[in-house]
């Protein structure tokens, strides 16, 4: 239509999966095993649940467009002070808003090959330039990162695991790489996946602390995943306050609702359920590496709730086999993926039921 801006016309659309339910209309079954989305298989945590219930009779209230108490929970956690947090519909919100902030455009933003395919949407929907830096090893380079950056660029974006890969960088790479860049450039590290860091790699960046000496930098969160509230749209940025101001006046007044808002306070004092997540994820990544290696299959170790293999073939064709099986997961073509799988780890039936059919469409004995 050319009447949207260049960039609007050239964006491609994010690509949602179909809904279950229809799938399963489709295809005549009735036990589909969604391992798609990088979702949290445990179900919604009790406390959240009780929460929403709870919330029903402020249904006809605007919600608090503060988010008064999520924000003061958040930054007792956290370690932070209210006016450094930003709230979001989904950490995917806060992403565009810190673009429409911070660029427009006459900018370039950076990011990383293979890295979460928000950033190029929200890049070309506001216009701005999108330079993507050559990975190494399926992981961002920093270095050649760093020497991306010209006087136009106004945003990077870092994705801390990053989805599809599971690849993290370093505390000492992501230091190096803050202490060369420019003041002018804003700095965006999205930790939607950093719940799931587990004691093995002290190394990942313990990110808060990085806050006061960096006040270009942003650190973006999510309830989606650890926290198992990806429905309810709610996510948080972290940063210096004067760039929370800024983030601030640009969002949608409401841009949270009053359930997410609750049911996020609810999850926080949730530990238990948190360390469910964690649990189930170790386990069920241990489970299916151990899958991956009993038929032969190279994957790219992930510190996230996902992984992606490799099939050896036509990543798509190998996921409609499966979805015929009954099992939805996530092709990476996209990503310039092509025989790559993105598989979210499920419980541990679930990860059985995928290995079986993975193993039955590539003709292997498990
Ligand atoms: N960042 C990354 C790296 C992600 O993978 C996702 C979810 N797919 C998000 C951000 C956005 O998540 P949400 O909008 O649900 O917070």
């Amino acid at each position: 239509f050319s009447l949207a801006t260049k960039g609007v016309q050239s964006l491609h659309p994010y690509q949602p999966g179909k809904p279950v339910d229809e799938l399963e209309r489709e295809l005549g079954i009735t036990n589909i095993v969604k391992l798609a989305s990088n979702e949290n298989p445990l179900g919604p945590s009790p406390k959240a649940l009780k929460a929403i219930e709870d919330a029903f009779q402020g249904l006809c209230r605007y919600p608090d467009g503060g988010g008064f108490k999520l924000k003061s929970a958040l930054a007792e956690r956290y370690d932070v002070v209210a006016e450094q947090i930003t709230l979001g519909n989904g950490s995917n919100d806060l992403l565009e808003i810190v673009a429409r902030a911070f660029a427009d455009s006459d900018s370039a933003i950076l990011f990383s090959q293979y890295a979460f395919a928000v950033y190029p949407i929200v890049t070309q929907s506001i216009g701005a330039t999108a330079i993507e830096v050559p990975a190494v090893d399926w992981s961002h380079d920093l270095i050649a990162m760093a020497e991306a950056i010209t006087d136009n660029t106004k945003l990077v974006f870092i994705a801390n695991p990053n989805n599809p890969t599971g690849t993290y960088v370093s505390n000492d790479e992501l230091v190096r790489f803050l202490d060369a860049v420019p003041e002018h450039v804003i700095v965006v590290l999205d930790e939607a996946y950093c719940e799931y860091i587990d004691d093995d790699h002290q190394d990942f960046p313990n990110s808060g602390l990085l806050l006061p000496n960096y006040p270009n930098l942003i650190i973006t969160r999510t309830f989606s995943k650890a926290w198992g509230l990806a429905s309810l749209r709610v996510g948080y940025a972290l940063s210096h306050p004067d760039i929370a101001d800024l983030l601030n006046r640009v969002r949608q007044p409401f841009n949270v609702n009053s359930f997410a808002l609750e049911a996020a306070l609810a999850v926080l004092s949730d530990d238990e359920y948190l360390a469910s997540s964690q649990r189930t994820n170790t386990e069920g990544m241990k489970q299916l590496i151990e899958g991956f290696d009993r038929l032969g299959l190279a994957y790219i170790p992930s510190v996230g709730n996902f992984v992606a293999v490799d099939t050896g073939r036509d990543g798509v064709a190998v996921f409609q086999a499966l979805l015929e099986r009954g099992v939805i997961v996530r092709p990476v073509s996209n990503y310039g993926m092509p025989q790559h799988l993105r598989i979210s780890i499920g419980l541990q039936h679930e990860n059985e039921r995928f290995l079986t059919a993975l193993a039955e469409v590539l003709g292997r004995n498990r």
